[in-house]
């Protein structure tokens, strides 16, 4: 805390990890004589811009923009950019460490990053957007690469800013290289990227059923969030089978009895990503649906809880309810959705609770197969990627039960905790004193 004040959100997910590391290391002493965990809490580097941009009304604008390369001891930097107005230092430098983590546990050769910036995109024009993706990439080419670090989306960066991004750094470097994932299929983007943080927590999600002898079809599942990760995973629970009655934004939630089933989610996707309207529209449409303002959808009865927003988004008082409503699940899409003391409610209570790192692992993990057809110059089909995004959610919950499971009880947060660990520290013991 003295080395790194100011920064909650990274002490937070330092402590999570450090619970289930530390007594690792302990019994393990070549990784405690190295001081590895002290050296996989420090970030390689940050980097720290300004990015200056004009507004549709010549106003000049200045915002602050991230890059943090935690580390690259098993690959290239890689994680994706976000835009919003809380990205504070502390948040990417929670991310970075995060990811170091998730991208060893997809079993593919990426080191850790993030990135981001304090620029607001809600109510910003096309062209604001794009003149903001132009200065931000004016300065970050020179941090990045193919072989050096590969950012991708997250909050606030999607397919529109990953265009803007991508042709700026096209047109600053005069290559075509796979330096940016999350790209559109018309130039070198992969099938399925889109879903598969979504699709992937599902996969997650059924694999931890599978393994108590059930499954998620016939399920209620409450979703927050209603951006890239919420739409994809409401998608594929409801292709197998589950009710999904909720979504979210950050005006408050909606609660549809009946049901968001394949029509309403169509309906979403074009209310979030073409119209980028509000989550109350969705009760004009739908009349059975209520909305609550201000809220967060945890107060609905469910069997699966699937907080896909942002971090902190369940409180140790929302876990409560959620155990209270009797909770079998909660599969985290979104990064550091739960605070520390909800988690540690979930793991008391010994329902099936799938950290982040493990289950939101899919969009990485698709990622880096989008790197991987970059450098072949090939395009997989969709069932290709699909098959290979299957394989990869069932080897972490494999690697997750290796680490984690007790006699009675499988605990994902050692196990994902352990098993991301293991990779990197071994790398980083290898290299020697670096
Ligand atoms: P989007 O920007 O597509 O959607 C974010 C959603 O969460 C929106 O509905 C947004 O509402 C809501 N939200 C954002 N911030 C807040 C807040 N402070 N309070 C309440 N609601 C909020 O982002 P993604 O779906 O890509 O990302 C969601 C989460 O998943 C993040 O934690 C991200 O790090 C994580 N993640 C994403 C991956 C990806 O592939 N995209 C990969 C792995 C993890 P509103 O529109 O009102 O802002």
């Amino acid at each position: 805390i003295k080395r790194n004040p100011g920064e909650p959100e990274f002490h937070q997910a330092v402590r999570e990890v450090a619970e289930s590391i530390i007594p690792f290391v302990l019994e393990n002493k070549k990784y405690q004589e190295a001081q590895i965990l002290e050296r996989m809490t420090e970030p390689d580097r940050i980097v720290i811009f300004r990015v200056t941009w004009e507004d549709d009304q010549n106003r000049i604008r200045a915002n602050r923009a991230w890059r943090v390369q935690f580390n690259n001891s098993i690959g290239p930097y890689k994680g994706g950019m976000r835009f919003h107005a809380s990205v504070t230092q502390s948040v990417l430098k929670f991310l970075g460490f995060e990811q170091t983590f998730k991208n060893s546990l997809t079993g593919l050769p990426m080191g850790g990053a993030k990135g981001g910036s304090n620029f607001n995109p809600k109510g910003k024009s096309d062209n604001e957007v794009m003149r903001f993706c132009q200065s931000l990439m004016t300065e970050l080419h020179r941090h990045i690469g193919e072989d050096t670090d590969v950012p991708a989306g997250d909050i606030g960066v999607g397919a529109r800013e990953i265009s803007y991004l991508f042709g700026q750094y096209k047109r600053l470097e005069n290559r075509f290289v796979g330096t940016l994932t999350g790209k559109s299929l018309e130039f070198g983007g992969s099938r399925v990227r889109t879903e598969a943080t979504g699709y992937g927590c599902i996969y997650f999600c059924e694999e931890m059923f599978k393994s108590q002898g059930e499954s998620i079809r016939g399920k209620t599942v409450g979703i927050s969030g209603s951006g890239n990760v919420a739409i994809y995973a409401a998608e594929k629970a409801v292709e197998l089978g589950a009710k999904v009655l909720t979504l979210s934004d950050s005006s408050g939630f909606i609660h549809d009895p009946e049901g968001i089933d394949a029509e309403k989610i169509a309906f979403v996707k074009d209310l979030k990503e073409v119209r980028r309207g509000r989550i109350h529209e969705y009760t004009e449409k739908f009349n059975a649906a209520s909305f609550h303002k201000g809220k967060r959808p945890w107060s609905v009865p469910v069997d699966i809880a699937l907080p896909c927003a942002t971090q902190n988004e369940i409180s140790g008082e929302d876990a409560k309810t959620l155990l209270d409503n009797g909770v079998k699940a909660v599969c985290e899409g979104a990064n550091m959705p739960t605070e520390l003391e909800g988690a540690h409610a979930f793991l008391n209570a010994k329902i099936l609770y799938a950290p982040a790192k493990a289950a939101n692992a899919g969009g990485v993990a698709v990622s880096g197969l989008e790197q991987s057809q970059n450098a072949l110059r090939l395009s997989w089909s969709r069932e290709e990627v699909d098959s290979r995004l299957q394989s990869i959610m069932s080897d972490i919950h494999e690697n997750c039960l290796q680490h984690g499971k007790t006699d009675d009880f499988v605990d994902y947060v050692r196990g994902a905790n352990i098993a991301g660990f293991i990779k990197v520290a071994d790398a980083m013991l290898a290299y020697g004193v670096v």
